[in-house]
C-alpha cells in the first residue's frame, strides 16, 4: 500500500481511477476512449458540459461568471490574467506572499506595471495584514495566491479591493477544498494537478463582463474572450484531463460537496500541526499559525533549519512505511505533507502516528 503526500501532480481518489480504468477502452458505451473521441463529437460534449454544469453547481457559480478551461497550468495563467486585464490602466497590484505569486507577478511585469502590494518579505511564512497594503485604486486588479504550495501560506481572509477593482486569485493548489463566495472576486484560476484531476487543464472563473479587454498581443489560446465564444472549444482541448476531471467532480458531489471537503481538510490539517505542536520543538513549522495551510504543511526537523541527517532518515522511513513525495520543495526543504482532497483521514493519521514514533526514538 502506497500513501501518496505529493504537492502536485498529486492523488486523485482511488474511486475515480477505478472508474477511468473500466471506462478505459470504451468510454460511455461509445466503443471508443474517450482519449480516440472528436472533441467535436456529441459524445465528447456530454461530458465536456457535464463537467462545466457540475463545477458551477459545486461552487453556486453565479450567472454573470463563465467557466473556461485551457491549457497552459498556473503558469499559462500568470500570463492570460494579465494579457487580459491589465490594459484597462497598464498597471496591477500583485500581493506577493510566496514563490508562485512571485512568478505570476514577474511574468505579468512583461505586460504592464506592476506594484508591489506589500514590502518585500524577508520569509514566505505570513500574510500581512490588510490594514498594512498599499492598493492602488487605479490597477487594472489586485492578484493574490490564495494557497502558496511551496511554503504552506494559505490565505484566512478574502481581500478587501477598492470599488471597481476586480481581485483575481490562483487557487491552484486549494480549489474546491473550501467553500467560497464567487461573486467577490473578478477572476478565479486553478491548475488541475493538486485538488481536481491530471495535470494539463487549467479551470478559469471570470465574471463577464471582465471578457473582451485583451490586449492586441493576447494569444488566441489565452484569451478569454475567444476561449468563451467557443465554450473553451477554440481549439482541441485537453480531452481526457476534462474527462478526469468531471469524473473527480462528481466524486465531490457524493461526498459532501466543497463544504465536505473543508470538513476532511480541517481534521487532516489539524492531526499534523497537533502533532508538530506537541513535539515540544522536534518539529517545526515556520508559518504564522492563523495562516498555516490545510493543504501543504511544511516543517522542518530537530531544529527550525531542520537537521538534514534526521530529515533524510524520516523520509526513508516514511517510505518504507509506504509514505511516499514528501519531500519539501527544493527551494526551501525539509519535508511537505500536501493533504489535497483525495488524502484521507485514514491515511493521515499513519503519517501522524509515524511522526510521533519517530519523535519519541530520536529527540
Ligand atoms: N500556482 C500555484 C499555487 C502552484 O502550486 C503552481 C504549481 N505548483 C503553479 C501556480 C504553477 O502551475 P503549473 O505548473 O501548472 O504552471
Amino acid at each position: 500500500m502506497v500513501i501518496n503526500f505529493a504537492a502536485g501532480p498529486a492523488k486523485l481518489p482511488e474511486e475515480v481511477l477505478k472508474e477511468v480504468q473500466e471506462n478505459l477502452v470504451n468510454c460511455n458505451g461509445s466503443g471508443i476512449s474517450v482519449m480516440e473521441m472528436s472533441h467535436r463529437s456529441s459524445n465528447y460534449a456530454k461530458i465536456h458540459d457535464a463537467t462545466i454544469n457540475d463545477l458551477r453547481e459545486l461552487l453556486h457559480v453565479p450567472s454573470n461568471y463563465k467557466i473556461l478551461l485551457m491549457q497552459g497550468g498556473g503558469t499559462g495563467q500568470f500570463a492570460a490574467v494579465a494579457l487580459n486585464l491589465i490594459g484597462k490602466t497598464g498597471t496591477a497590484d500583485y500581493v506577493i506572499t510566496g514563490s508562485w505569486s512571485a512568478k505570476a507577478a514577474k511574468e505579468a511585469a512583461q505586460y504592464g506595471t506592476v506594484n508591489a502590494v506589500l514590502p518585500k518579505l524577508a520569509k514566505y511564512t505570513t500574510v500581512p495584514r490588510q490594514e498594512t497594503w498599499q492598493l492602488d485604486p487605479n490597477a487594472s486588479y489586485v492578484y493574490y495566491c490564495d494557497n502558496e504550495t511551496v511554503e504552506g501560506v494559505e490565505f484566512d481572509f478574502v481581500p478587501e479591493v477598492p470599488a471597481g477593482v476586480p481581485l483575481v486569485a490562483d487557487m491552484s493548489s486549494n480549489f474546491l477544498s473550501r467553500p467560497f463566495d464567487v461573486s467577490k472576486f473578478g477572476v478565479i484560476y486553478a491548475g488541475a494537478q493538486k485538488n481536481i484531476g491530471p495535470a494539463g487543464t487549467t479551470v478559469i472563473i471570470v465574471r463577464d463582463d471582465l471578457i473582451g479587454k485583451q490586449m492586441k498581443i493576447t494569444p488566441s489560446i489565452l484569451n478569454f474572450e475567444q476561449m468563451d465564444k467557443n465554450n473553451s472549444l477554440l481549439n482541441t482541448p485537453p480531452t481526457f484531463g476534462i474527462y478526469v476531471m468531471g469524473l473527480v467532480f462528481k466524486w465531490i458531489k457524493r461526498n459532501g460537496g466543497v463544504a465536505g471537503m473543508a470538513k476532511l481538510a480541517a481534521a487532516k490539517s489539524k492531526l499534523i500541526y497537533d502533532t508538530i505542536n506537541q513535539s515540544n520543538g522536534f518539529y517545526y513549522c515556520p508559518v504564522d499559525v492563523n495562516v498555516r495551510s490545510r493543504m501543504n504543511v511544511p516543517f522542518r526537523i530537530g531544529s527550525a533549519s531542520g537537521d538534514d541527517a534526521l530529515e533524510k532518515e524520516f523520509l526513508a522511513k516514511a517510505e518504507a512505511e509506504g509514505m511516499i513525495q514528501l519531500k519539501g520543495h527544493r527551494s526551501v526543504g525539509g519535508i511537505r505533507a500536501s493533504l489535497y482532497n483525495a488524502v484521507t483521514l485514514a491515511e493521515t493519521q499513519q503519517l501522524a502516528n509515524l511522526m510521533v514514533a519517530f519523535c519519541k526514538n530520536n529527540k
